[in-house]
């Protein structure tokens, strides 16, 4: 009796085996259906900063596209045939806002894409003032909002609300991951304002007018800027008083970026024996500062070495 009951139990685990083979080949019910709520959230970004951190907060629920690469300022961008389509096929596009992406208005109202949620990440973000008195397409206030890391928390929190909206079934992964990426962030913070105590001198000057937020959270003064307007050419009378400017005051770091033509700070610092310093307020540009927290990172290293005695 007991052998029987033995070989009854052998027999039915060799055919659930059996049919666990069979499984992969045919789908169950079930399975299709969690497959097809499966796919990953398409996000567009429209520039790298904002890419990076859909991918901190969505990481494998998300496939992200860029429409600018980190070599690409974020003034002077000229739009592909191809980021139309990206739009097109998109769920959620983020931007910063703030008349700072000029050129994607035309994009989304092209793509008409009824479904695509647009997050807007400079909501709530106290705003400083642009750095150079002239009227542009800044006139809402300085848009290099994302230079500060504490801006970039609020930032986040946009981002991780769009997410929400379109699959709320992952909730609590999201907040896990948003909760996850804002304490690297504070420790990175934390890390960077011990590394500039010892720096005194904190006197810079910067290529375009960007840095104003960054200058704010570290300590840095920013005494001009080279190219005030980006697609602009600065006046000489600008240049000339910059030079006399750094010599009087003893300057000794002059920014260079990526994004921008590098002859004018290479210019500078000939005339005033000051040093070009690259910093890059876009990810993907210089090796070792492919994510934001890497970049800010890069990004105050590069100075602390400049400035150090
Ligand atoms: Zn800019």
């Amino acid at each position: 009796m007991i052998l029987h009951r033995k070989k009854t139990a052998l027999r039915l685990l060799v055919l659930a085996s059996l049919l666990l083979e069979i499984e992969p080949g045919m789908p169950s019910a079930r399975a299709l259906e969690s497959a097809g709520s499966n796919p990953p959230i398409k996000v567009v970004a429209t520039f790298p900063v904002l890419k990076d951190l859909v991918q901190q907060v969505g990481r494998d629920r998300v496939a992200v596209t860029s429409l600018l690469n980190g070599l690409e300022s974020e003034h002077t961008y000229t739009p592909k045939p191809t980021d139309i389509i990206s739009i097109q096929e998109a769920q959620m596009l983020v931007q910063i806002g703030l008349g700072l992406e000029v050129w994607v208005q035309a994009l989304i109202k092209n793509a008409d894409n009824r479904r695509l949620l647009i997050v807007t990440t400079s909501t709530g973000v106290a705003l400083l003032k642009n750095q150079e008195n002239h009227n542009d397409s800044h006139s809402l206030g300085d848009p290099h909002i994302w230079l500060d890391p504490e801006n970039v928390k609020r930032m986040l929190r946009h981002i991780t609300e769009g997410l929400l909206k379109i699959d709320p079934a992952h909730q609590d992964y999201y907040l896990r991951n948003q909760t996850e990426y804002i304490k690297d962030l504070d420790a990175t913070q934390q890390r960077l304002l011990i590394k500039l105590r010892p720096l005194r001198n904190k006197q810079i000057v910067t290529h375009h007018a960007a840095w104003s937020y960054f200058a704010r959270r570290f300590g840095f003064t920013i005494r001009g800027s080279i190219t005030p307007q980006v697609g602009t050419e600065p006046s000489a009378k600008h240049l000339f008083d910059l030079i006399r400017m750094i010599k009087t005051e003893k300057i000794r770091v002059i920014v260079s970026e990526p994004q921008l033509n590098p002859k004018l700070p290479q210019m500078l610092a000939q005339e005033t024996g000051a040093a070009v310093v690259v910093l890059t307020p876009i990810p993907g540009a210089v090796p070792g500062a492919e994510t934001y927290r890497s970049m800010i990172e890069y990004d105050v290293d590069q100075l602390v070495n400049a400035l150090q005695d």
